[in-house]
């Protein structure tokens, strides 16, 4: 029998993710909710293990809705209760795949608050007006002359 060549091997091992990849931790992530997936993310962010404090900080929600994402995380396997109130990733979903895969996800989270209205803090136009001796009140870019009031 030939030995198997390093290149070998590690063709074979790069074939066996691809298909864990693809038969396990895709459909996976798939099945899990938006907020499933935030907490997952949460819990990979935090090196791979985090109590309900960090995973809170990371993931805006109801604490019973991350209750719940927690409890159905561990029914699936993707996360494991510890003995001191922290959860940790199982590995079932690599923390590599949970990491590109929230990533897409965060960028879409990014274009939504980009596309959503602003709602900063109003910013006054402030152009000083010598015959009133005050300023602007209007919004920055406003149409029209100033105004003080
Ligand atoms: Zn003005």
């Amino acid at each position: 029998m030939q030995p198997v060549s390093q290149m070998h091997a590690q063709s074979a091992v790069a074939e066996a993710e691809a298909v864990y990849r693809y038969s396990v931790e895709l459909p996976t992530w798939h099945t899990l909710s938006e907020m499933e997936q935030r907490v997952l993310q949460a819990v990979s962010a935090d090196g791979g293990t985090a109590d309900p404090y960090q995973i809170a900080k990371r993931v805006q929600g109801a604490p019973s809705s991350l209750k719940t994402a927690e409890d159905r995380l561990i029914d699936k396997a993707c996360l494991s209760a510890n003995d001191d109130g922290t959860v940790s990733l199982t590995g079932f979903i690599g923390a590599g795949t949970i990491r590109e895969l929230a990533g897409r996800l965060g960028a879409y989270i990014e274009a939504a608050e980009a596309i959503r209205p602003r709602t900063v803090a109003f910013q006054k136009c402030n152009a000083y007006m010598p015959r009133v001796q005050a300023y602007c009140v209007l919004g920055r870019g406003h149409a029209g002359g100033h105004r003080s009031k």
